[in-house]
């Protein structure tokens, strides 16, 4: 199985896509957020260098990021992983080139989740958690609206909103990711390893296109 980076617009269906591959074939989800948080909790020297830097509102540097990322891999050693947020610049994506060369890896594929801005926007505005028991429900999409608005089918408590978006934040969200992530976009097409998946669709459907794309 090819390990995955994971190139993904806001609300484009990344982490069920994540989830479904981690249950089917055990692939290692690496995020940056989850390795920062690590990081911190296991009290190294490097942790604690984040866990200042975070106090302090400022962006873990580059080169803190791939340190990790370097010792993640190293980690896991064997096992096919999914890297989920990084990388986003060019810079990253040269550097990550290099620790896979250092580190011997040849079988990858970059993923990009196509998605329109419009679908994106009416997932990640639409979704409505109960209050109680944690179910997701949609405000637009038929298949997962609740019995009645606003109540929870399973154990009839109040659902609520859990987006920070409104419409215009959503599309600078969306539009900024989009702007940003051409040139890896274009990076990993010259390496002929960009691989380019409609996610305009339940993650259930693309993940059939994914699984074809990891086992060529
Ligand atoms: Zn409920």
């Amino acid at each position: 199985m090819k390990n995955i980076i994971f190139i993904a617009p806001p609300a484009a269906g990344k982490g069920t896509a994540s989830e479904l591959l981690v249950e089917r074939f055990g692939y290692e989800h690496i995020s940056t957020g989850d390795m920062l948080r690590e990081a911190i909790a296991s009290g190294s020297e490097l942790g604690n260098e984040v866990k200042s830097i975070m106090e302090q509102g400022q962006l873990v540097s580059d080169e803190i990021v791939i340190a990790l990322l370097k010792e993640k891999i190293e980690e896991i050693k064997g096992k096919s992983f999914i890297l989920d947020g990084f990388p986003r610049t060019l810079p990253q994506a040269e550097e990550l080139n290099t620790i896979f060369q250092e580190e011997g890896i040849d079988n990858y594929v970059a993923i990009f989740l196509d998605v329109s801005e419009e679908l994106a926007m009416q997932r990640s505005l639409g979704r409505i958690t109960c209050s109680k028991c944690g179910t997701i429900f949609h405000r637009y999409f038929e298949s997962k609206k609740p019995k009645v608005e606003g109540v929870c089918d399973n154990c009839g408590a109040e659902l609520i909103s859990r987006s920070d978006d409104n419409e215009e934040s959503f599309k600078k969200r969306f539009e900024t990711y989009i702007s940003n992530s051409k040139a890896i976009l274009d990076y990993y097409k010259d390496k002929n390893r960009l691989e380019i998946i409609n996610a305009n669709r339940e993650a259930q459907e693309s993940i059939v296109d994914i699984e074809k794309v990891i086992n060529d």
